[in-house]
């Protein structure tokens, strides 16, 4: 396993990191969960740039600034709503961390933050998001190799626990 990646327990919001992402809607203009965090901390002017964005499709990903935020970026991603798997949930979440991690290392961040994507109310289950976070993050690191530190951060312990079953099993 490639030892840039680290697991933590915590709030995103709160982590001093060059970016961290968004598991945003594809409005961009805020939600629930991660994303209602991300602008409550960010502050107003966070709405503003993402209005400007125009949205963003599912499984892609859009640069901000972090304003309030102790991260300069923020990556806006839209992750896949559950739908039993059929519907290409895999892959698309797959590319919420491709682009991301591409999009923030472009920008020249060294360290960057994911949430568990879809974890929330768009309802991925937990142990298979996981997976696909771990594996993904696995592959594409290598292209990025002045990426220093990416951070998988769960809000709670049993996201905590399947990112810790995860890293045992695909060591
Ligand atoms: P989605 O709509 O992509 O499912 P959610 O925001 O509902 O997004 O949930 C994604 C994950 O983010 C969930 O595991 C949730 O517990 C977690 N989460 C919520 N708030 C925070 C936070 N402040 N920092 C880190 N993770 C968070």
């Amino acid at each position: 396993m490639d030892p840039r990646i680290r697991l933590m327990q915590g709030d995103i919001t709160r982590l001093a990191v060059d970016a961290i992402v968004n598991a945003a809607n594809e409005s961009l203009l805020g939600g629930g969960g991660v994303d209602g965090a991300i602008h409550r901390a960010a502050g107003p002017e966070l709405l503003v740039e993402c209005c400007r964005l125009g949205g963003c499709p599912t499984g892609q990903a859009r640069l901000t600034q972090g304003y309030r935020l102790p991260a300069r970026f923020v990556v806006h991603t839209v992750g896949p709503v559950w739908h039993g798997g059929g519907r290409g949930e895999a892959e698309l979440l797959a590319s919420c961390y491709r682009n991301s991690l591409a999009l923030a290392a472009q920008a020249g961040a060294k360290s960057l933050a994911f949430p568990a994507i879809s974890c929330g109310v768009y309802g991925y289950p937990v142990e298979e998001a996981c997976r696909v976070a771990v594996t993904t993050l696995a592959e594409e690191l290598p292209l990025w190799p002045e990426m220093e530190v990416v951070y998988l951060v769960a809000f709670d312990k049993r996201v905590l626990d399947a990112y810790h079953r995860c890293l045992g099993s695909v060591a």
